[in-house]
């Protein structure tokens, strides 16, 4: 079946579900979106880009981000990297303090909350301004020079963040952290804000279904660290729900609480989905069933 074919028919299953979860209402700024969006997106690897709904309207991509930035740790930084931040499921939600404090202040994964602001830490270290670093690698790879922070997510989350306050500074107190709390919190919410559409996002993310090369031909990533980021998205992209994810979508994703999933393919495509209704476990209900739609369909999960 053509691509676009395959588009449309994961659109219309998932148009019956339409509105379905809830729309994440902790950052009050994201409570606002109409919750009958629907768009996915799929990039293929000379770059081409097709898409059915909503694909192009942007949305915020939360935690879709955290990929980006570890793929940019990865890239400039040798393994010790490891040492702060473990590559296990944690089996807890995104924003559990629980298990920090039973595994003194190391991060079960980079894609939890605690683990993400150990990587923007270490992106600090690198760069400094390691929000501006991401948009620009992200601008270049989407070939959208217009990619933003939504300002208005991010003053929403910045006073909002009591949660990732707690774990940062309970990481600092165990020594995680080389940066201020402050300013790695500015720096985390900014990153999260970013708004871009599943078009963005697929092309963005093609380096990591091409073994590593941008699109400019230039390597990012070893082949094998390729690998191993799509192997943490597999097992830890989806909170608490990886092994739902992997059970119905069966390729690495990871999702974000603005209603996105970034799903990738290797060595065929990146496919962005999003709709903003959740599930409890943060991620969007129609979005993980069109994906589910859309492996099927195509035979193109890993399993
Ligand atoms: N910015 C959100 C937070 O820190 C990201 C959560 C998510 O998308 O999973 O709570």
């Amino acid at each position: 079946m053509e691509m676009s074919k395959v588009l449309e028919r994961v659109a219309e299953e998932a148009a019956q579900l339409r509105g379905a979860g809830m729309v994440m209402d902790y950052i009050p700024a994201l409570a606002e979106v109409d919750p009958d969006h629907f768009g996915i997106a799929l990039a293929e690897l000379d770059g081409s880009v097709l898409g059915v709904g909503d694909w192009e309207t942007p949305f915020s991509v939360q935690s879709i981000s955290k990929v980006f930035t570890l793929a940019l740790v990865l890239a400039g930084s040798d393994e010790s990297f490891w040492q702060r931040v473990g590559r296990e499921p944690s089996g807890s939600a995104f924003n559990s303090l629980v298990q920090l404090e039973h595994e003194r202040g190391i991060p079960r994964n980079p894609f939890i909350n605690a683990g993400a602001l150990a990587v923007t830490d270490e992106l600090i270290s690198m760069v400094g301004d390691a929000s501006g670093d991401l948009l620009a690698f992200l601008r270049e790879e989407s070939g959208n020079p217009d990619l933003e922070v939504d300002e208005n997510v991010a003053a929403s989350e910045a006073a909002h963040a009591d949660r990732n306050l707690a774990l940062a500074h309970f990481m600092a107190s165990y020594g995680t952290l080389r940066n201020p709390v402050a300013t790695v919190l500015d720096q985390y919410v900014r990153q999260c804000s970013i708004a871009m559409s599943c078009r963005d996002l697929a092309l963005a993310a093609l380096f990591l279904a091409d073994r590593g090369f941008r699109r400019d031909g230039s390597a990012l990533l070893s082949c094998r660290q390729a690998k191993r980021i799509n192997a943490i998205m597999l097992t830890c992209g989806t909170y608490d729900a990886a092994g739902e994810f992997a059970y119905r979508v069966g390729v690495p994703g990871k999702s974000g609480v603005g209603g996105g999933i970034l799903s990738v393919i290797p060595g065929r495509c990146a496919v962005a989905v999003w709709s903003p209704g959740l599930d409890k476990r943060g991620n969007s209900v129609v979005g993980m069933a069109a994906l589910d739609h859309f492996t099927t369909l195509t035979g193109w999960s890993v399993f």
